[in-house]
C-alpha cells in the first residue's frame, strides 16, 4: 500500500546506519548525539559518502585519508574487497594471455603517451586516448580498453622490454595484435576478411612516407625514427 507518506525511501544515519526516524529533519543522522558527533567529523574533514556496495542507498562517513572504498557495513565492505580482488585477478590474466609479462611505471607510461604529442594516439590506428597524469589505476581512470603501452616486437617473439620497443596504443589493438609482428597482424586481418587494425601504418606504406616503413628486404615493418628497432 503506498500512501504519501510513504513516497519518501527510509533514509540511514551515516554515523550508525540506524534509520533515520520518519518525520525527522534530520537528513543524515538518526539521533542528537550522531548528529553532534557527526558534525564535529565532518569539521575535521571527514567526508559523507554513499556506500560503493551495488544497490544500497546507506551514507558512510568517510576519513579523509580513505580513497574510494566506502562501505556502510562489514559485509558490503567485504564485497568491495572481492570485487576489486577479481577485477585486479582478471586484469592479471589478461595481461597474462596478451603476453605481457612486463610492467611499466607511471612515468614510463606518460612518457610513452607523449610519443604522439600532445594528444596522444594510438600509433596502429589513431584512434584518440585518454592519459591522465595521476596514473593509470583506480577509479575514474582508463582502463587498458582507453589506453595500453604496447611492444611493437611482443616479448613473446623476442622483444626486449625497453623504451625502443614500446608505443602508445589502444586497447583494441593491443588485444588483437598479440604477439604477431606488424606485417603478421595486417596480413592475418586481411585473411580475416576485415579491415586491418593497423590503419595507420597502411596509410604511410600507400604513400610512402609518414612514421611506419617497410623493409624492402625483410619485408618487417618498423617506425622510421626508430630504425635501430630490429628483430632480435
Ligand atoms: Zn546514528
Ligand atoms: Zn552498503
Ligand atoms: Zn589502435
Amino acid at each position: 500500500m503506498r500512501t504519501s507518506h510513504t513516497h519518501t525511501p527510509t533514509r540511514f544515519c551515516a554515523l550508525c546506519q540506524k534509520a533515520i526516524p520518519t518525520g525527522s529533519r534530520r537528513r543524515r543522522w538518526c539521533s542528537a548525539t550522531c548528529a553532534s558527533i557527526g558534525a564535529r567529523l565532518l569539521h575535521r574533514g571527514f567526508r559523507v559518502e554513499r556506500c560503493r556496495a551495488r544497490r544500497c542507498s546507506h551514507f558512510v562517513v568517510a576519513p579523509p585519508s580513505q580513497r574510494d572504498r566506502f562501505a556502510c557495513s562489514r559485509s558490503h565492505l567485504q564485497q568491495l574487497i572481492r570485487e576489486a580482488a577479481r577485477a585486479a585477478e582478471n586484469r592479471a590474466r589478461r595481461n597474462e594471455a596478451a603476453g605481457v609479462a612486463a610492467t611499466w611505471t607511471t612515468d614510463e607510461r606518460l612518457a610513452v603517451a607523449a610519443m604522439t604529442g600532445a594528444t596522444p594516439s594510438c600509433v596502429y590506428c589513431g584512434h584518440l586516448l585518454v592519459v591522465r597524469a595521476d596514473g593509470f589505476s583506480g577509479r575514474g581512470t582508463p582502463t587498458k580498453a582507453q589506453f595500453g603501452v604496447d611492444h611493437i616486437i611482443s616479448l613473446a617473439a623476442g622483444g626486449t622490454h625497453d623504451a625502443r620497443n614500446w608505443v602508445p596504443s589502444c586497447g583494441r589493438c593491443n588485444r588483437s595484435k598479440r604477439e604477431f609482428s606488424i606485417a603478421d597482424w595486417i596480413a592475418r586481418d586481411i585473411a580475416a576478411g576485415r579491415e586491418p587494425h593497423a590503419r595507420l601504418v597502411l596509410g604511410d606504406l600507400a604513400a610512402g612516407s609518414g612514421a611506419w616503413r617497410r623493409d624492402p628486404q625483410t619485408g618487417e615493418i618498423y617506425l622510421a625514427n626508430r630504425s635501430a628497432l630490429v628483430r632480435p
